[in-house]
């Protein structure tokens, strides 16, 4: 399963960030998810669960921002796509990808503008608890 392989990675780069900065406990994995990754954010998190479950990040809260694809254009206009079409059209199928292909225009000069972001899938933050009770980011 494709979450599943994500879901090993993320917890080997939290155990490395847990260990070099000396945790006891990871309190908070949040991570950035771009609507085109193709990844299922409850799966992800099923899997984290699942995987981390006697590890130091067994009782982190695993978070997941999902982060809407941008356009960029020669002319500089840069711009996200529009949230509310996106939710309008079913997730993680055919549809959103096909509404993006068709639609990419940009709305200042008219040309076709590139697609920039949505397929990030990055550890944003990490949450820990160290012995004398310091919190750090990442
Ligand atoms: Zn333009």
């Amino acid at each position: 399963m494709h979450e599943l392989s994500i879901a090993c990675e993320i917890l080997e780069q939290v155990k490395n960030t847990a260990a070099a900065h000396g945790a006891i406990k990871v309190k908070h994995v949040t991570l950035q998810m771009g609507r085109l990754s193709h990844t299922n954010p409850e799966q992800l998190s099923f899997c984290f669960k699942a995987i981390a479950e006697g590890s130091i990040a067994e009782d982190a809260d695993f978070i997941v921002e999902m982060v809407p694809p941008s356009l960029e254009c020669e002319c500089g206009y840069t711009g996200a796509i529009d949230e509310k079409q996106i939710q309008e059209s079913s997730e993680f199928t055919s549809e959103l990808l096909a509404y993006i292909e068709v639609d990419k225009e940009c709305p200042i000069c008219g040309k076709q503008a590139q697609l920039a972001g949505g397929r990030e899938l990055i550890i944003k933050s990490i949450e820990i608890e160290t012995e004398d009770d310091l919190t750090a980011d990442r």
